[in-house]
């Protein structure tokens, strides 16, 4: 904290003063059960693994294509929209570090929840970008009229982070159209376990930016691909930014794999549908132990303890190999955030926590 207050001088007095996101941690040790990052627990779709066994290693001398034409192209097929409508990234948090940058870029406040991913007021704070975040109610659901006033942006996840609380379409959609002025993203990152997208929307709404990623649902975290899809106004001012900042920011490797990720939608349904299944069982047996949680319709569950608190559990399951997340901050640090992971995983959770609860 002292060190924060000194004065900087000489080319310190220069340096952009930031305070980074902390991502969760990624542990090194071989039999950890690891749900503290909400990755999937299933490996990719089959038709990757071959995308990376057949790629031709020669072609990496050669740029790839800086529109990620064969990526976007099999995300418009799937999504249903024009090509012009869609804007690819590395990762979601390329995509939308992107849209802070372009759409949030007036003198008015962005609003956010006051609980929420955190790397927005990283964002906000890095490119100086003023804003607000209006608190969640005390069942941590959106209040719309507090999305109703002057504003110059407006972001929010839905289902949200760490919460898992989705938000019903009326609610995204009153917000959408009340701001007509505004941008409005919607960071549906775990929409697909049991979210409604608000890509329906995009054709009559031209201030709607819906971002998704390849990295919970189609099990890609570590290839790195997100994007937006909006109105193709939108998706050209996103793509100028971009390529004032990188133009090559998709591999050629990303690139492959992200098609062929996208073309599998067997899989990847079968994938979700298994995690749908074991977050429900989770609920069940976590409710048994005295755990009360909003309803998640993500790949976690944002749970607290009736008489044990949060950093405790934390600390004590980690040093029994199991990484959950905790959060310390008003609002969140009664609760532990635990990604859904394979029957398997959720076994050996569910007994640590008996045992040591019981
Ligand atoms: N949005 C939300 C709400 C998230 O929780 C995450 C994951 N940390 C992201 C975006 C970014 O994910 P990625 O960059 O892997 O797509």
């Amino acid at each position: 904290m002292g060190e924060r207050m000194e004065k900087k001088t000489g080319w310190e007095a220069n340096v952009r003063a930031v305070t980074p996101y902390t991502p969760g941690e990624q542990p090194k040790g071989q039999d950890i059960i690891k749900l503290n990052t909400n990755e999937c627990p299933y490996p990719p779709s089959p038709k990757v693994g071959r995308v990376l066994e057949g790629f031709d290693a020669g072609t990496l001398r050669l740029y790839p294509d800086p529109a990620a034409q064969e990526l976007v192209d099999a995300l418009a097929a799937y999504h249903h929209v024009d090509q012009e409508q869609v804007f690819v990234g590395v990762g979601s948090d390329d995509v939308l570090a992107l849209a802070f940058l372009t759409f949030f870029n007036g003198t008015k406040p962005v609003l956010f929840p006051d609980v929420t991913y955190s790397f927005y007021a990283v964002w906000a704070n890095l490119y100086r970008i003023p804003y607000f975040c209006p608190a969640l109610d005390d069942n941590f659901h959106l209040n719309q009229k507090d999305y109703m006033a002057e504003n110059g942006g407006i972001i929010f996840p839905n289902p949200n982070a760490p919460t898992g609380i989705l938000e019903d379409l009326d609610t995204v959609e009153a917000i959408v159209a009340a701001n007509p002025d505004s941008v409005v993203i919607v960071d549906e990152a775990y929409v697909d376990f049991g979210g409604v997208s608000a890509l329906s929307l995009v054709e009559t709404y031209d201030n709607l930016l819906v971002v998704q990623t390849f990295s919970k649902s189609r099990a890609m975290a570590g290839m790195r691909i997100g994007y937006a899809i909006g109105s193709k106004k939108l998706i050209a001012c996103l793509s100028a930014v971009k390529f004032s900042f990188n133009s090559y920011t998709m591999s050629r490797l990303a690139i492959a794999c992200g098609k062929a990720c996208v073309e599998d939608d067997v899989y990847f349904r079968e994938t979700v549908g298994r995690i749908v299944g074991t977050r429900e069982r989770m609920k069940r047996e976590l409710a048994q132990l005295g755990f009360t949680f909003p309803d998640s319709k993500a790949n976690f569950i944002f749970a607290k303890h009736a008489h044990v608190e949060a950093g405790r559990i934390f600390g004590d399951l980690r040093s029994a190999g199991i990484y959950v997340r905790y959060f310390c901050g008003p609002r969140v640090d009664k609760y532990l955030r635990i990604t859904v992971g394979t029957e398997e995983q959720a076994d050996r959770l569910l007994a640590f926590l008996r045992e040591y609860l019981g």
